[in-house]
C-alpha cells in the first residue's frame, strides 16, 4: 500500500462510495466529527456489536447484560466527577480557530503530559515545548492560552424554563449505567462476586478535535464491560481479560503485528493498573480498547454520594467488602476502522488492479451474494429460492445486473467472502458456481449441499 495518508483518504471515500459511513447530515454541508453508517455500515457495526456480546456475555455464564438509559441523574455525573474533571486541554489557533488538544501536539513531540496536570502547569509544558511543536506545524498561527475543555454534552429535560435546575446530560460513557444498577442486578439475578455486567450504547463526548474519521466521534457506541470481584482477586483477573480481549481480535483475523499493549505511564489516581489495546491505525498506533483495574473507586464515590452502601456480603468468604472493578472498553466505530483498516487490499489481477475488503467472514457485512449469470426468467427461478433458504441464516446480497466480472469485483469490495452464480448448466445438472473471495478459486456444488457447505465454511 501507498503511504498511509493516501490509505486513509481511500478507505474516508470509499467507505462513503460503498455504503458504509457517510458524513451526517452531508446536504446541509455536514456536521463536525458526527457520521451516519450505511446500509453496509449498519450491517458490519451490527456484526462488530454481536461478535462482542457473544465473546463477552454469551461465553460468560458469570457476565449479565443491560441497557441503562442514555440520559441519567446529573448527580451521577457529579459524583463520578466528569462535571468537575472530564474535560481535555486545549488551544486555539487564533488565525483559523483550529483546535488541538495539548496532550495530543506534546505527544508529537515526544513529551507525555499527565492527566492530573493543572491548566497552569499544561501551559507551562506547552511554552518549554513550542518551538518543536512549531517545527511540526510550520503554517500554525498564535495560539490562544490553554482552556480546560469539558466533555460532557449537555441537554435539556422536562421544565427547560426553570434556569436554577441542574442541566442533564447525554452520558458521556456507558460504564455509570452499571456501577448504577449494580445492586438492582445483585438483587434480581442469581450472581454472586466474581460476576460482570456489560453493555452496548451511544455515549457522546464533545470531542475538541475532529479530524480522524470514525476513529473519534462526537456520538459514538461503546462496548463496555465492569467486571466485579474481590479485592484480593482484582489482578489476576485484570490479567486474565487482557490476554482475552488481545486473543480476541487475533481470532478475527487481524493480524498480531498491527496490535500491541500500551501501558498508561500516568494512571489517574484511582487507578490500579491501566493497559490500552493499540492498533496501528493508518495514521499510526492509537487506543482501540482500554483495559482498567479500577479499584474500588466508581462504587465508593456512588455510595458515597448516593448515601446507599454498595458493599457486597459475601457469604462464601463470610466478608462484607466493596468489589473492586475490572473494566474493558470498547468503541464500535474504533473496531470498525481496524477491521476496514486491516482488510482494504489492492491486488494486481491480470494487469488491472482490484481492490478487495479481505474482511475475516464473521465480520464480513454479507457472507454470500447470489449472482443469477443474467435477468432470464428461468435463472431467477432458481436463484431466488437459494437466496430464500440462505437467507433465513445469513445476511445474503442479491445482484443480478451488469457482467458477472463487475458484480465479481462488486463483492470483492465490499469483502463479501463467497459468491454464487446460477447459469445455464445450473438448469441442467442443479449444481451452482461458487466463488471464493480470497482466492478467486471456483467449485462447483450440488444446491441441494449449499447450505451445509457454507455452514462449515462460516463456521
Ligand atoms: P481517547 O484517549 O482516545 O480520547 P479515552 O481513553 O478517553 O480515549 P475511554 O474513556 O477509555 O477512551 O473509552 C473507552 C473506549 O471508547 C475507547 O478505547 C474507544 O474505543 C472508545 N471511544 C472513546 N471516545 C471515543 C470517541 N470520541 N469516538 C469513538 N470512540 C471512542
Amino acid at each position: 500500500m501507498a503511504n498511509s495518508e493516501d490509505l486513509m483518504k481511500k478507505i474516508v471515500s470509499f467507505a462513503k462510495r460503498r455504503g458504509f459511513v457517510f458524513p451526517s447530515s452531508e446536504i446541509y454541508g455536514g456536521l463536525a466529527a458526527v457520521y451516519d453508517y450505511g446500509p453496509l455500515g449498519v450491517l458490519l457495526a451490527n456484526n462488530v456489536k454481536t461478535l462482542w456480546w457473544k465473546a463477552t456475555v454469551q461465553e460468560h455464564r458469570e457476565i449479565v447484560g443491560l441497557d441503562a438509559a442514555i440520559f441519567m441523574s446529573p448527580k451521577v455525573w457529579e459524583a463520578s466527577g466528569h462535571v468537575g474533571g472530564f474535560s481535555d486541554p486545549l488551544v486555539e489557533d487564533k488565525d483559523n480557530h483550529q483546535r488541538y488538544r495539548v496532550d495530543h501536539l506534546l505527544e508529537e513531540v515526544g513529551v507525555q503530559a499527565d492527566e492530573k496536570m493543572t491548566r497552569d502547569e499544561m501551559q507551562t509544558l506547552l511554552d518549554e515545548n513550542i518551538d518543536a511543536i512549531r517545527e511540526k506545524y510550520p503554517k500554525m498561527g498564535e495560539l490562544s492560552d490553554v482552556k480546560q475543555f469539558n466533555l460532557l454534552v449537555k441537554s435539556n429535560l422536562g421544565d427547560f424554563t426553570d434556569s436554577g435546575s441542574d442541566p442533564v446530560y447525554l452520558r458521556g460513557e456507558t460504564a455509570q449505567g452499571i456501577y448504577v444498577n449494580y445492586k438492582h442486578v445483585l438483587d434480581s439475578m442469581r450472581v454472586k462476586v466474581p460476576f460482570g455486567i456489560a453493555q452496548v450504547g451511544k455515549s457522546f463526548r464533545n470531542e475538541v478535535t475532529a479530524r480522524q474519521f470514525i476513529f473519534r466521534t462526537r456520538e459514538f457506541e461503546q462496548m463496555e464491560m465492569q467486571y466485579f470481584v474481590h479485592p484480593d482477586e482484582a489482578k489476576t483477573v485484570y490479567e486474565d481479560w487482557k490476554q482475552k480481549r488481545m486473543d480476541y481480535y487475533t481470532s478475527l483475523g487481524i493480524s498480531a503485528d498491527n496490535l500491541r499493549y500500551h501501558e498508561h505511564e500516568n494512571l489517574i489516581f484511582y487507578a490500579k493498573e491501566a493497559y490500552d489495546i493499540e492498533y496501528q491505525y493508518p495514521f499510526g498506533w492509537k487506543e482501540l480498547e482500554g483495559l482498567h483495574a479500577r479499584g474500588d473507586y466508581d462504587l465508593t464515590v456512588h455510595a458515597k454520594h448516593s448515601g446507599k452502601p454498595l458493599e457486597y456480603n459475601d457469604q462464601v468468604r463470610g466478608e462484607k467488602y466493596v468489589p473492586h472493578i475490572v473494566e474493558t472498553a470498547v468503541g464500535v466505530g474504533r473496531t470498525m476502522l481496524m477491521f476496514l483498516s486491516e482488510a482494504y487490499t489492492e491486488e494486481e489481477v491480470d494487469g488491472e488492479t482490484r481492490v478487495v475488503l479481505k474482511f475475516h467472514p464473521k465480520v464480513a457485512p454479507y457472507k454470500v451474494a447470489i449472482l443469477p449469470l443474467s435477468k432470464k426468467e428461468e435463472l431467477q427461478a432458481v436463484a431466488e429460492p437459494i437466496w430464500q433458504t440462505l437467507s433465513q441464516k445469513w445476511s445474503v446480497d442479491y445482484d443480478e445486473t451488469q457482467s458477472i466480472g463487475k458484480r465479481y469485483r462488486r463483492q470483492d469490495e465490499i469483502g463479501t467472502p463467497y459468491c454464487v452464480t446460477v447459469d445455464f448448466d445450473t438448469l441442467e445438472d442443479k449444481c451452482v458456481t461458487v466463488r471464493d473471495r480470497d482466492t478467486m478459486e471456483q467449485e462447483r456444488i450440488a444446491i441441494d449441499e449449499l447450505e451445509s457447505y457454507f455452514e462449515a465454511k462460516l463456521a
